[in-house]
């Protein structure tokens, strides 16, 4: 993004209330003048600025403290596995789970507040409650799971296809883990494409209500869309759905995953 895009973006984000900036991408911290964005938005007034990083630059001496030093209160490292061999595999980068690892260690002793994005392919799925362990005994108490999409241009990859993780796959290890870290609350993992009629009652802390989250994403190029209005989180909905009670706070399913693992696990719930 432009300095102009980056500026526009941020200022409009404030008049329209927003007071969590939340950068992202791709990698944010191949930017070399994120520390600036990052003051800039503090300077604006956002109050909260949560860096999403796949943590290997935190793991260099210096660039921990100067992410405090620039306002930055959260760091939201992305992991991909619980062990090295899963992670690396599915970052494509050797060495990166312990990159991470000494970014995790350095952002803790700066004090930042450090949070997990737990990305789910059907291959790491199994992970998933160790994921959540791990992260726990590194000091997180917040974590969002996002399955793999093949909504985007990637989606007529054969290879994306076959990642995509399915719910009955997926929903047991999400319970198991919620199950092992309920002192941290009902709440402390969100689960962003698993609607209500695949969670247990008891887990529905982890239900995501995209329009209520009310995150408001900007692109390269100025294209803003609200998160709620993404494909990327759903939209779509069955015949049954109108007669189940969940509707009204439902972000539907996302067509890629209908395509590939059909309806069937989708039951409305009366
Ligand atoms: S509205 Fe449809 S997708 Fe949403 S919880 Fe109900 S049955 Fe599931």
């Amino acid at each position: 993004m432009t300095d102009g895009e980056i500026i526009g973006a941020l200022q409009r984000g404030r008049a329209d209330g927003a007071d969590c900036l939340w950068l992202g991408g791709g990698e944010p911290t191949l930017r070399k003048d994120i520390f600036r964005i990052a003051a800039m938005g503090r300077r604006l007034g956002y109050t909260r600025v949560k860096l999403q990083t796949n943590g290997m630059m935190l793991s260099y001496p210096g660039y921990a403290l100067r992410c405090a030093d620039a306002g930055i209160s959260e760091v939201a490292f992305s992991m991909k596995g619980a062990v090295a061999t899963t992670h690396d595999r599915i970052a494509r980068t050797e060495g990166c789970f312990d990159l991470m690892v000494a970014g995790v260690e350095r952002a803790r002793e700066t004090g930042l507040a450090l949070e997990g994005d737990l990305f789910i392919t059907a291959s790491n799925a199994a992970e998933l409650p160790a994921m959540v362990s791990l992260g726990v005994a590194w000091g997180m108490r917040s974590f969002r799971v996002w399955l793999l999409s093949g909504v985007d241009a990637t989606r007529d990859d054969p290879e994306v296809r076959a990642e995509v993780p399915r719910m009955r796959d997926v929903v047991p290890r999400l319970v198991a883990a919620m199950k092992a870290h309920a002192h941290l609350g009902a709440d402390f993992l969100m689960s962003l494409h698993t609607p209500a009629c695949v969670l247990p009652e008891a887990q529905h802390g982890a239900l995501f209500d995209a329009a209520a989250f009310g995150m408001r994403v900007v692109n390269p190029g100025g294209h803003a869309f609200d998160l709620a209005d993404s494909p990327m989180e759903g939209g779509t909905f069955l015949p049954g759905c109108a007669a189940c009670r969940h509707r009204p706070r439902c972000n539907g399913l996302r067509p890629d995953y209908l395509a590939r693992h059909g309806a069937e696990e989708f039951q409305p719930v009366p």
